[in-house]
């Protein structure tokens, strides 16, 4: 008869997020941020990794226990996009997870709560939520450190994070969130034509939403040229590295990308400098966000 397995989850936290993730995105850095309590660990237990971010959050993806054949730590890795991160204060409370299941206090959980705890992760990181990725709090910057893969948002370069010194080889910026819009009223008359098909569908209706700006993580040279050149916001800077438009002079060119993302968060975590154009490869290599000419 086969034994019954209690499931476990271990926890490990990183004290120093930004240190914590420097290390999760370059496995050559010297950071080692983590504590944690392995006590009785089997190969392929998940963990889950923690970060004092304020408030304190745990990362979507988990972590697995010597699947790289060593009893003595445990890996992560994840594919695009991301993974997210849940504030663990509320996470705690929606599960119901107190007294000796607290992720806050214990480095296992064990039985119905190392299940619990494991299921809501899982699930939260097939759910992403493009509004966080704006604010200024540590778990914005945070979670835009994440989403930048190590690259910088502002020239796509790989920053060298493999230094004792790397916490300091970059900047993270944040950004307001938008404001969102009042509802547009589409009118209807008695026969119940809208007024688009009366009037024709107006063209700017073609034209792309921007946001304001866009968070991002920026090596030491683009800082320095964003300084000199004056650039308040990183959409201006990347805006400004791209072609005027031929036919109304704006500075608002997107790279257009042929081709399908590989999956709908991908799509959604597109930066707005970048324009998905679909399979069908015309040529052209920007398209105008004011006047929506494409060249
Ligand atoms: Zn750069
Ligand atoms: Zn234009």
């Amino acid at each position: 008869m086969k034994q019954q397995v209690t499931k476990r989850v271990h926890i490990v936290e990183g004290i120093d997020w930004k240190a914590a993730i420097v290390a999760l995105l370059e496995s050559r850095s010297p950071y080692r941020p983590w504590r944690y309590g392995f006590g009785e660990a089997r190969k392929g237990d998940p963990v889950a990794i923690v970060l004092h971010t304020d408030p304190r959050t745990v990362m979507t993806a988990l972590g697995s226990i010597g699947t790289d054949g060593r009893r003595d730590r445990a890996v992560v890795d994840w594919s695009l996009p991301a993974p997210g991160l849940v504030d663990l204060d509320s996470l705690v409370m929606l599960l119901g997870l107190d007294g000796d299941c607290d992720p806050r206090d214990t480095w296992v959980l064990r039985g119905d709560a190392a299940l619990r705890l494991e299921q809501a992760l899982i699930e939260a990181n097939h759910r992403r939520d493009a509004a966080m990725r704006f604010g200024h709090s540590s778990v914005a910057a945070a979670r835009v450190l994440l989403r930048s893969g190590g690259r910088c948002t502002g020239c796509n370069n790989l920053i060298d994070l493999t230094g004792e010194d790397a916490r300091d080889s970059f900047r993270i910026r944040t950004v307001d969130g938008p404001v969102r819009d009042a509802a547009e009223v589409l009118i209807k008359d008695e026969w119940g034509a809208s007024s688009y098909v009366e009037q024709g569908i107006p063209a700017n209706c073609w034209r792309p939403t921007l946001p304001a700006d866009w968070p991002g993580v920026l090596c030491r040279a683009c800082c320095t040229r964003m300084d000199e050149d004056g650039c308040t916001s990183l959409l201006g800077f990347r805006f400004s590295q791209h072609p005027k438009c031929p036919k109304c002079g704006a500075q608002q060119a997107r790279a257009a990308q042929f081709g399908m993302p590989i999956n709908r968060d991908v799509y959604v975590d597109t930066p707005p400098w970048v324009d998905w154009q679909g399979c069908c490869n015309d040529g052209h290599k920007w398209s105008c966000a004011v006047c929506t000419h494409e060249w």
